[in-house]
């Protein structure tokens, strides 16, 4: 099994689409094994998006993120990191099948609805940077009871 990070965005939370999007990872067998509310910091963000900082869209995108809070989870799977970048789909929501969560919700390459891990290594790095070990469950899967 492995663990990807995600964070619902700021524009998925103000557009109601959190249960959406975690029912899609649920239907492809994805476990959620944390899961918390925050509100990112700017400190926080240039951690995060360290490899963009120097970019010309940084600032807009550190408004955005910081617009309101987010949701954190860590998902865990069956090769989860690469299933997960399919399932959410490329960086700019023209680009994304209609399908994927950023062609379905997405307004634009900033306003993207969704972070997923993209790497092994960042998987790791952004679980602990989010997360305390102690933060992190596995829930055994039961099946729903036959109704008598
Ligand atoms: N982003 C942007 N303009 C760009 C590229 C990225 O506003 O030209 C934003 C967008 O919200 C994206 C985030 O910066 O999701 C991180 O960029 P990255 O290249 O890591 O894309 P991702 O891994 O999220 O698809
Ligand atoms: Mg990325």
């Amino acid at each position: 099994m492995e663990r990807t990070f995600v964070i619902l965005k700021p524009d998925c939370m103000a557009q109601r689409n959190v249960g959406d999007i975690i029912s899609r990872f649920e239907a492809n067998d994805f476990e959620i094994v944390a899961a918390k509310m925050a509100q990112l910091s700017k400190d926080l963000l240039k951690t995060h998006y360290a490899h963009l900082t120097h970019q010309p869209f940084y600032p807009a995108l550190e408004e955005f993120m910081t617009e309101r809070p987010v949701l954190l989870l860590v998902l865990e799977a069956e090769n989860a990191i690469v299933r997960a970048r399919r399932l959410i789909g490329p960086t700019n929501p023209e680009h994304a099948a209609k399908n994927t969560v950023r062609g379905a919700f997405g307004a634009s390459t900033l306003r993207n609805v969704i972070h997923a891990s993209d790497s092994r290594e960042s998987a790791k790095l952004e679980i602990s940077r989010f997360f305390a070990e102690t933060e992190i469950f596995h829930i055994e899967k039961e099946e729903v009871p036959a109704f008598v």
